[in-house]
């Protein structure tokens, strides 16, 4: 059941910050976050905290090697963009179109220790399309992914 109102993201993504540290740092991680201003959107605090504890997650978990993971917001205009940018794996050009599928994983031999049922960027991307917002992903092997989602603001 959802109940949607007036959520400001940023307390969400200090949250997602402060509960996600600890993992983070135990693989050498260094999780950081830029978020400004306030970003209200019309949306489940649930339904966002979903959203980027999924994001987030696969950023530390894809990223074997340590490195730096960082959560931005930033508004433009009527939008908010939310960006999570990793140094880890990276996902091969021919296999980006597939990963939002229901179950699709990576084969990759530094992450197949890695648990994971392939169902995390389906229900980000259910979420993002049921707030009327888009996403978008760029990555190169080895040198790191970042997912973009933009979501409406409520005014
Ligand atoms: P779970 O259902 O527990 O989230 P999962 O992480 O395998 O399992 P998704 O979150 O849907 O599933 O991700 C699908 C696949 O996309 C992952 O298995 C991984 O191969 C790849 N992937 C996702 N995020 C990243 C990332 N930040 N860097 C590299 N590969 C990624
Ligand atoms: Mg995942």
């Amino acid at each position: 059941i959802e109940h949607r109102t007036p959520t400001d993201l940023s307390p969400i993504i200090l949250e997602i910050v402060s509960l996600m540290g600890s993992r983070a740092e135990r693989h050498g991680i260094c999780l950081r976050t830029e978020c400004e201003e306030p970003a209200i959107v019309l949306a489940d605090p649930k339904r966002m905290e979903e959203l980027l504890g999924n994001l987030v997650s696969n950023a530390i978990n894809y990223s074997p090697d340590g490195g730096d993971v960082i959560l931005k917001a930033e508004t433009r205009g009527k939008w908010v963009e939310l960006e999570v940018k990793d140094s880890g794996v990276g996902i091969p050009p021919e296999e980006l179109n597939r990963i939002f599928d229901k179950f699709y994983r990576v084969r990759h031999p530094k992450t197949r220790k890695v648990i994971g049922t392939g169902l995390g960027l389906s229900i980000v991307k259910g979420i993002v399309e049921a707030h009327h917002g888009s996403m978008d992903v760029e990555s190169a092997p080895d040198k790191g992914t970042t997912f973009k989602v933009m979501l409406p603001l409520f005014e």
